[in-house]
Formats: structure tokens, C-alpha cells, sequence
């Protein structure tokens, strides 16, 4: 160690992704260089960013470049670039001391499965570099700071030292990567240029490759002795003599001249192509594609789809827009940066994360625009209140659904995308008014007639009978609870069909979505459902509703404040009652979700929380007998217990959730006991009654005896 190094241990994810990084066995380590070279490029952007809005931050450097220099004699692999730097403090941050929530993600994907090359979708590029080398050094110079050096042979530490040696970068960082003695493959000029070429050709700014020449030179022949006596001393090969005779003047002075070869090196530069986005599509090939997609994206896969555009006339960009074949494992990790889409504006990268470019919702989606109109000069500020810039989201936004319609086409693959992003489309419905009708069509649902596959909007209306009017759809937690839902009895036997909505993001979007093609969305578990019914279904309705007035006043008093109202109801046929929430307050489902999210204002849960209505079936037996009961004595005791018993089970197969489950269990090991005849009389009376007011006293209990339930 240095003397004035100062010395800092990784943080302990660090330290244990790079003990995993360096001991795994792992072939196809070439993917450190495309790491590097990315996290170059990057720096290379920020640096042309600032210089924007100030031109004097490139006084320390106008060349922007990324450079690559192999040193046989030493076996070390360097990459320079002329970006923006580090900082001391970005050093320590940075590389090392600060726990990005990637590390143990990537650590954990990689035992389930994953592979060492999806590390730079992690945010651990960096620490690629020990595939290939068992030091690296770090040299960098910013333009608030001093020139520092960090380096690690990994073991859990590494240092940081002022380089007063040799400060000579500028602006800029250098990495020196002492390679491996089984790496030095990695030295190889046709290697090297075989790994940018495959990973790193569409990096927007110039990768130089330091490569040796062999070079001619004419010496006289005493002259050429001793340097090739020099060189022979250095390597074998390094230098060739060959004996020319001078034709000038050979016959003359009759003096030998010698011309030697030597090496020199020379910077080539490695990704010559013109950006992409500004080729024609048809010469632009699929591998293309999906190369400048991996570079641009750092997915390891290919793309799902691509759509290549340009907007001409009043205001000109092109555009490249790509959909990944997955959503990336922080999607709505509210922290990370915002979108995936770089801003050009004639060639020239002006940033990365402009939050007006493209909606949140297609956050997923990657790819390039690069504008003619906008100033180069650009900031965020002005950005906010750019027209054009208005004009180009609009246009991100068409394209990308055509882009879904595109994918749509082909089943397969629309099922891989809707796995990885009905997410999206779905907050897409809920805040996109506009495009509201247009994403609806990309819907699928399970629901009572869809089997296997899940079903589109669009064929559940072709199925639609005749008098249908309405969409009916339930929302819950899972398939396997709304799938035998007391809601859906009716509907069942009507024919009519019910969407299955058991993502929380549904009952968002539904919400907004309202209707479909013309048609009411209409919730199977909240007030108001309409259900279409001839005369002699509605003239029974309405004398049952009648017959049934006194039961329905007498519960509503039982249950107080826990329900709205109760009333007899046509929406029902096997189960005795459900319990059906307002059309505009939060359905049961939605309470579930609410409840999950903690910190939430609990005064907005009262006012939203379901008002509920208890709808009774008319025709179902314990009501009809319950009816009976309250006919023959008005003041009976039984009707009191059993309601709120009915009430309970309906809490539970309604989709709620129990306020006070121990009253509930004891209501029902009392029926328990009467159905095992068991005499005494509860044991735990005393504590049931203390817990709930409403659990009936010792007292109630015995007169009643519960046995009219059997
Ligand atoms: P990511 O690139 O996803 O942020 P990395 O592990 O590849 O993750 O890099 C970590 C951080 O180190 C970068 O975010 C950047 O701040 C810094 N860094 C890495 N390489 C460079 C470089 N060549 N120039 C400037 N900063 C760099
Ligand atoms: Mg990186």
C-alpha cells in the first residue's frame, strides 16, 4: 500500500458479489469489455450534457473518445475515456462503498439461474472487470477534483490515493484491468475487435483500439545493425532486416542502404458505422437490430419487436422504439429513473431520463428519437413547455400501440408480452383518457366461459346472448376465489358471461375504463346491477320485495351500522345473502388492497371503505325460514344470532374480511355444540361476551338453544 492511500472496505453485498464473480466458474467473460466500454459511454454522455448549457467543462478535454490499449510486455488491458470522471467522493460512492439494490438481486437470479452476463441490467457492471483480472485500477479525474486512483484486488477492500505521480488524464478515467495469467486472450488485437464489434458497435462515440504497426524505415546499413541489434534484443519478431539494393545511386557510391521494419502503434478506430436510427430501414438488417438493441439496453436477449420511424413536414425526428421480450426485475421501483428512451438532437445525445418524452406507463419501452428542431442547447427547464417536444410524445405514444397491435398478431408472442407488461397497459387505461379505448382492445381476462385461454373484450362480446346489454366482470384476489363466487350464481344461469379481474391494477383501470365498444363495464359485486328481466321475473321481484319488507327492517336493525340496508335481491340464486358494495365506493376487493398497503390515512379508509348492502334470496330456505320465525313472533331471540351469523359467512364469501373473527368463531362453535348435543352451556361465554357486545349473553343463549338452525 501507498503511503498515502487511504484504505475502505466494499460494502458486504459488494464484497460478496465479487468473491462470487472471481470463483464462479463462467466461460464467456468477454462481457466485462462491453461493461466498461458501456459505463464509458455513459461518461462520455454526462460530460457532453453538461457541456451544453457550459461549453468550459470541455477545456479540460474537447475530444470525446473511448480508448483501448493492450500492453503485451505487462499483461494489463487498458480503457480510457475522456467522460466526465469521478470525483474522490464519486469513487468511494460509487465503486464500493454505497448498496445499490441490484447487488443482491443479481446474486439471487444467479442462483436461480441466471446468467453472469445479465449483471450490467443489475447495476453492477462495473465489478465485471474481475472476470478477467485479479487487480484493477481506476484513474480518474474530474473536473471538480483531483486526479485519485482507486484499486482492489477484491478481498474485501480497496484504496483510494491522490495521484501525484503522474496526473496527466485531463478529464476522464482509466481503467487498468491486470489481467488474469489464463485472460491474456484478451490482449489480442482480432479478440478485442471481435468483442466490440459483437457488443459495442453502436456506442455513439469512437472506440480508438491502440494497435502495433509494422512500419518500413530506411536506414543506412551501419545504422540498421545496431537498431536491429536493439530490437532483436527486445522480442524475435519485433524487427525484420531485409537487405534492398539502392537502385539510385547503388552503382555509383556503391553504398547499401537497409530498409528495416519496426513497430509503432496507431489508433484505429473499431465502430465506424453511421447511428442506425439515421439508415434507411431496408438496409438495415435484423441482427443489426437487435445488436444496437443490446447496446442500447444491455439485455442479454434480443428484442420482442421493433419499430423504426421517421415524422416529416411541419417538424422532423426519427425514431427507434423497442419492446424487451421481458419487464426488467425494478420496473416500478419508484427511484429509478423514469424512462428508456435517449434524446438526440441531430446526432448530438442530449440525455437520457427526459420525463416529458414519453408517459410513464411505457416506461418499458427502449429506444432512440433524434430531433431536428430542438435546440441543442436545451434544458430541462425548457423541456418541460416544449411543443415539439408535446408533439414527438404523441407520436412515441402512437407508435408504440401499433407497435402492441403488431406484436398482437401472433399469439405467442403478444402472451409473452402481456405477461411482462398488462401492467402497463393497464395504467396506460387508467391515465391515458385519450388512448383509453385503443389499449382496451389489448385486454385479457379468464372469466365463466374463457376455459384456458384468457379472453379479449372484443370476443367476450361476439358471445354476448342477445339480451345482454352490459360487460359483467368481479374482482378479487385470485381466479380460484372469484371463480366460485355467490355473485356469479345468476349470471351463471343467464348465460351471461363474467371476466375474472384479480390484478389490484384492474380495479384502478376498470374504474376509468367504464364501458367497452358501447357497453357498461359493470361490476357483478357492487349496487345497481343491472340484470335484464322479463315481466313475469320482474313482477315476482317486486312481490317479494314487498313480503319480504318486515324480515329485511328487522335484520337492518340487528346489524345496525354495519350494513347500509338490506333487501331482497334478483342477483343471487344457490346462496341464502351477499353482501354488495355502492357503485361508486371501494368494492370488497378493493378494501383487500387498501388494508395491504400500510401508512395509508386511515381517516380516507373510513370514507371510501365499502358502505354495504345485504341482499337476501328470496327464494333460498334459511331466509324463507327466517321469514317464517319473525311471522310467527316478532320478538324472537334466534333471528337476532342468526343474522349476524348470516351476515359473517356473507363478509367471507362476499370477498371481505372478518372486523372481529373470535365473535365469529364463537357464534359457531355454539352450533358445534348443538349439533353434538353438548348440554353445557358455553364455556367461554364470559370472554365471548366481553370481546363483542353482540355476542349474545348466557342468558339468550338458553332460551333460544339454536335448535331451530337444524
Ligand atoms: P451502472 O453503470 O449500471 O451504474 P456500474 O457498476 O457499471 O453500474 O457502474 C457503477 C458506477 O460507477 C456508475 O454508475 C458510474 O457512476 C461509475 N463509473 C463506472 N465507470 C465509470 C467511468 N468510466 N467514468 C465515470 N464513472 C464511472
Ligand atoms: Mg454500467
Amino acid at each position: 500500500m501507498v503511503a498515502n492511500a487511504e484504505q475502505f472496505a466494499f460494502q458486504a453485498e459488494i464484497s460478496q458479489l465479487m468473491s462470487l464473480i472471481i470463483n464462479t466458474f463462467y466461460s464467456n467473460k468477454e462481457i466485462f469489455l462491453r461493461e466498461l466500454v458501456s459505463n464509458s459511454s455513459d461518461a462520455l454522455d454526462k460530460i457532453r450534457y453538461e457541456s451544453l448549457t457550459d461549453p468550459s467543462k470541455l477545456d479540460s478535454g474537447k475530444e470525446l473518445f473511448i480508448r483501448i490499449t493492450p500492453d503485451r510486455a505487462n499483461n494489463i488491458l487498458t480503457i480510457r475515456d475522456s467522460g466526465i470522471g469521478m470525483t474522490k467522493a464519486d469513487l468511494v460512492n460509487n465503486l464500493g462503498t454505497i448498496a445499490k439494490s441490484g447487488t443482491k438481486q443479481f446474486m439471487e437470479a444467479l442462483s436461480s439461474g441466471a446468467d453472469i452476463s445479465m449483471i450490467g441490467q443489475f447495476g453492477v457492471g462495473f465489478y465485471s472487470a474481475y472476470l478477467v483480472a485479479d487487480k484493477v485500477e481506476v484513474i480518474t479525474k474530474h473536473n471538480d477534483d483531483e486526479q485519485y486512483i482507486w484499486e482492489s484486488a477484491a478481498g474485501g477492500s480497496f484504496t483510494i490515493t491522490r495521484d501525484t505521480v503522474n496526473p496527466s488524464l485531463g478529464r476522464g478515467t482509466e481503467m487498468r484491468l491486470h489481467l488474469k495469467e489464463d485472460q491474456l486472450e484478451y490482449l489480442e488485437e482480432k479478440k478485442i475487435k471481435e468483442i466490440i464489434k459483437k457488443h459495442s458497435e453502436f456506442i455513439g462515440y469512437p472506440i480508438q483500439l491502440v494497435v502495433e504497426k509494422e512500419v518500413e524505415k530506411e536506414v543506412s546499413d551501419d545504422e540498421a545493425e545496431t537498431e536491429a541489434k536493439e530490437e532483436e534484443d527486445k522480442s524475435e519478431d519485433a524487427a525484420k532486416i531485409e537487405e534492398v539494393e539502392d537502385e539510385e545511386d547503388g552503382a555509383k557510391k556503391a553504398k547499401k542502404t537497409k530498409k528495416i521494419k519496426e513497430m509503432t502503434t496507431e489508433t484505429e478506430e473499431l465502430n465506424k458505422t453511421r447511428p442506425i436510427w439515421t439508415r434507411n430501414p431496408d438496409s438495415i438488417s435484423s441482427e443489426d437490430y437487435s445488436s444496437f438493441y443490446k447496446s442500447l439496453s444491455n439485455d442479454w436477449e434480443d428484442h420482442l419487436a421493433v419499430k423504426h420511424f421517421s415524422v416529416e413536414g411541419q417538424l422532423e425526428f426519427c425514431a427507434l422504439l423497442f419492446i424487451p421480450r421481458r419487464a426488467p426485475f425494478d420496473m416500478f421501483e419508484t427511484k429509478k429513473k423514469r424512462n428508456n428512451i435517449k434524446l438526440y438532437v441531430r446526432r448530438v445525445f442530449i440525455m437520457d431520463d427526459c420525463e416529458e418524452i414519453i408517459p410513464e406507463w411505457l416506461n418499458f419501452v427502449k429506444g432512440v428519437v433524434d430531433s431536428e428542431d430542438l435546440p441543442l442547447n436545451i434544458s430541462r427547464e425548457t423541456l418541460q413547455q416544449n411543443k415539439i417536444l408535446k408533439v414527438i410524445r404523441k407520436n412515441l405514444i402512437k407508435k408504440s400501440i401499433e407497435l402492441f397491435a403488431e406484436i398482437a398478431e401472433d399469439k405467442d408472442n403478444f402472451n409473452k408480452f402481456y405477461e411482462s407488461f398488462s401492467k402497463n397497459i393497464k395504467l396506460g387505461i387508467h391515465e391515458d383518457s385519450q388512448n383509453r379505448a385503443k389499449l382496451a382492445e389489448f385486454l385479457r381476462y379468464f372469466s365463466t366461459k374463457s376455459g384456458d385461454e384468457p379472453t379479449s373484450l372484443k370476443d367476450y362480446v361476439t358471445r354476448m346472448p342477445e339480451k345482454q346489454k352490459n360487460i359483467y366482470y368481479i374482482t378479487g384476489e385470485s381466479k380460484q376465489v372469484v371463480e366460485n363466487s355467490p355473485f356469479l350464481e345468476v349470471l351463471k344461469k343467464k348465460g351471461f358471461e363474467v371476466l375474472y379481474l384479480v390484478d389490484p391494477i384492474d380495479e384502478y383501470a376498470v374504474q376509468q375504463l367504464k364501458e367497452y365498444d358501447g357497453k357498461k363495464l359493470m361490476s357483478v359485486t357492487k349496487e345497481g346491477l343491472e340484470l335484464e328481466e322479463d315481466d313475469e321475473e320482474k313482477k315476482k321481484r317486486e312481490e317479494e320485495e314487498k313480503s319480504f319488507d318486515d324480515l329485511c327492517k328487522q335484520m337492518k336493525e340487528i346489524l345496525g351500522d354495519r350494513v347500509e340496508k338490506v333487501c331482497v335481491s334478483n342477483r343471487i340464486a344457490d346462496s341464502p345473502c351477499v353482501l354488495v358494495t355502492g357503485q361508486f365506493g371501494w368494492s370488497a376487493n378493493m378494501e383487500r388492497i387498501m388494508k395491504a398497503q400500510a401508512l395509508r390515512d386511515s381517516s380516507m379508509s373510513s370514507y371510501m371503505a365499502s358502505k354495504k348492502t345485504m341482499e337476501l334470496n328470496p327464494e333460498h330456505p334459511i331466509v324463507q325460514s327466517l321469514k317464517a320465525k319473525l311471522d310467527a313472533d316478532k320478538n324472537d331471540k334466534a333471528v337476532k344470532d342468526l343474522t349476524l351469523l348470516l351476515y359473517e359467512t356473507a363478509l367471507l364469501t362476499s370477498g371481505f374480511s372478518l372486523d372481529d373473527p373470535s365473535a365469529f368463531a364463537s357464534r359457531i362453535h355454539r352450533m358445534i355444540k348443538l349439533g353434538l348435543s353438548i348440554d353445557d352451556i358455553p364455556m367461554d361465554s364470559a370472554a365471548a361476551a366481553s370481546a363483542d357486545d353482540d355476542t349474545p349473553t348466557l342468558e339468550d343463549t338458553e332460551e333460544s338453544k339454536m335448535e331451530e338452525v337444524d
